[in-house]
């Protein structure tokens, strides 16, 4: 059935794959972004672009009559999130607030948001479950799991069908659809910025982790998978209820090994320097999607860390050369 969605974010990465796979299958989408750290030539063709904040645009679209409302709009440096946490408690906590209130006001009945990892904190025990405890260790982490109990109130009280989609670490390219941060902190996206010559080395945060080669290890995911689960995650959404579910691949990288894979796909020696941990790093982040399997019937099928890379140094060479 095609649906009348909003898109919040839809110039970013993450939103604009989804904004093009929900075209591509049918669904009319309008996009609701500042452009803050978006861009309008992302905004997949087919889709209106609307500018403007993402709780206030909506609302004033709401009236018009969407079947849901796809919630990628947030600030996501987990860096800044500790200088300047203001920015995260009103831009994601507050702005979230305020557009469930709004679709409660217009009776929108769905909702799927882009929750992630950063909620569990530093792991008890791997690959991570969603009945693991959340204890993030981050303000960022902490913003977006306050969001999730929101939405978890909102549906049971309200009648909302909404699912929260936790990211594990995403990366690849779809097309013309990648990842264009103006303030880059990604692993792959910076290696591959050694590869072209924007950048002399990688650093590697930590080498002194209790993990096989010293380096903290990460679960990569290929944004067109992930991409996929939303789509999968509106069809099963259910009335009254807030389903919470990982994405990943349930295999763990290194930062040593994300470094030669990209050195593998791109012929380019890529210098790496060993450097200080970084703050609020847990050593392994590995998600259990077996939920999402089991529910929604999700199924990777970009999980090999080879093609990841290469999707995304495609994207990046496709960049450079237009
Ligand atoms: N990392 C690194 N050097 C960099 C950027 C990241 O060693 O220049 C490490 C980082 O410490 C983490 C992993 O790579 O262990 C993935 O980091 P990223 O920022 O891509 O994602 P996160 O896991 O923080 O969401």
């Amino acid at each position: 059935m095609a649906l009348k969605l909003i898109v919040t974010g839809g110039a970013g990465y993450v939103g604009s794959v989804c904004t093009a796979k929900l075209l591509e299958a049918g669904h009319e989408v309008v996009v609701v972004d500042d452009l803050s750290t978006g861009h309008a030539d992302a905004v997949p063709d087919g889709a209106r672009l609307v500018e403007g904040d993402a709780a206030d645009a909506t609302a004033s679209l709401l009236g018009e009559g969407f079947d849901g409302v796809l919630h990628f709009a947030a600030k996501s440096l987990v860096g800044e999130s500790m200088s300047d946490p203001g920015k995260y408690w009103h831009g994601n906590v507050v702005t979230a607030i305020r557009l469930l209130d709004a679709m409660r006001e217009h009776g929108t009945p769905r909702l799927v948001f882009s929750s992630t990892a950063a909620t569990y904190g530093e792991p008890e025990s791997s690959p991570i479950r969603e009945t693991a405890p959340t204890r993030p260790t981050n303000t960022y982490g902490a913003s977006k799991l306050a969001i999730d109990h929101a939405i978890t109130s909102y549906a049971r009280a309200h009648g909302l069908a909404a699912v929260s989609l936790r990211y594990f670490n995403v990366a690849g390219a779809y097309g013309q659809y990648g990842e264009r941060h103006t303030t880059e902190t990604h692993l792959i996206p910076l290696v591959l910025q050694v590869a072209t010559g924007d950048r002399e080395q990688v650093q590697i945060f930590g080498e002194d982790y209790p993990t096989e080669d010293g380096t903290a290890v990460r679960d990569y995911i290929h944004v067109a998978d992930l991409a996929d689960a939303h789509l999968l995650a509106l069809q099963h959404a259910a009335a009254g209820e807030h389903r919470i579910y990982n994405l990943g691949n349930g295999t763990g990288f290194s930062v040593r090994q994300v470094i030669e894979t990209c050195r593998q796909v791109t012929g380019h020696e890529i210098p790496a320097a060993v450097a200080p941990r970084r703050a609020g790093d847990p050593a392994v982040l590995v998600a259990a999607s077996d939920r999402a399997r089991e529910d929604l019937g999700w199924k990777p099928e970009r999980a090999d860390l080879h093609g990841i890379v290469s999707d995304a140094w495609r994207f990046t060479q496709q960049r450079r050369a237009a």
